[in-house]
């Protein structure tokens, strides 16, 4: 929200009513954050009839608005995404809106403004380096 707000913050963009490109949803009382993962082989870019949702091959973020073709609104990416992370653009003449990875920040507005740090944004080396170091302390533990 914060990165497509005029304002840039994420109280900004809640007075402003930027529409949510994360989602989260309660299971058993407790919120889950659902996100885009970005996938390495993206179901959404693969239904994509038009070519508007396409992956960076330099960056690996999937976004939809900023390429060349044009996203017609056929929904085939929502129906496609097994995380339900894309919506209709509200207000818009059908657009589909999903997380573009704040394309134009180091890192992800939601990741920096989350207060309790539920969100990383890091490649995959350090992630899987990161659960080797918790796996082993979990094994001398
Ligand atoms: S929108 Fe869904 S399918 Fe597309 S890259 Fe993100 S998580 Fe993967
Ligand atoms: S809604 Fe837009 S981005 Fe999604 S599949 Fe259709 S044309 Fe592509």
């Amino acid at each position: 929200m914060a990165a497509h707000s005029a304002s840039g913050t994420i109280m900004g963009a809640l007075a402003e009513g930027v529409q949510a490109r994360i989602h989260v949803e309660a299971v058993n009382g407790r919120p889950v954050p659902l996100l885009c993962c970005h996938c390495e082989e993206p179901a959404c870019v693969d239904a994509c009839m038009t070519g508007a949702m396409q992956k960076d091959p330099v960056s690996g973020i999937v976004a939809n608005e900023g390429n060349e073709q044009a996203c017609v609104g056929c929904w085939m990416c929502i129906m496609a995404c097994p995380y339900g992370v894309i919506v209709p653009k509200a207000g818009e003449p059908r657009i589909a809106l999903k997380c573009d990875g704040c394309k134009d920040r180091p890192v992800p507005a939601c990741v920096e403004g989350c207060p309790n740090f539920a969100l990383v944004w890091e490649e995959v080396d350090a992630c899987a380096a990161g659960k080797r170091q918790s796996a082993a302390k979990e094994l001398v533990a």
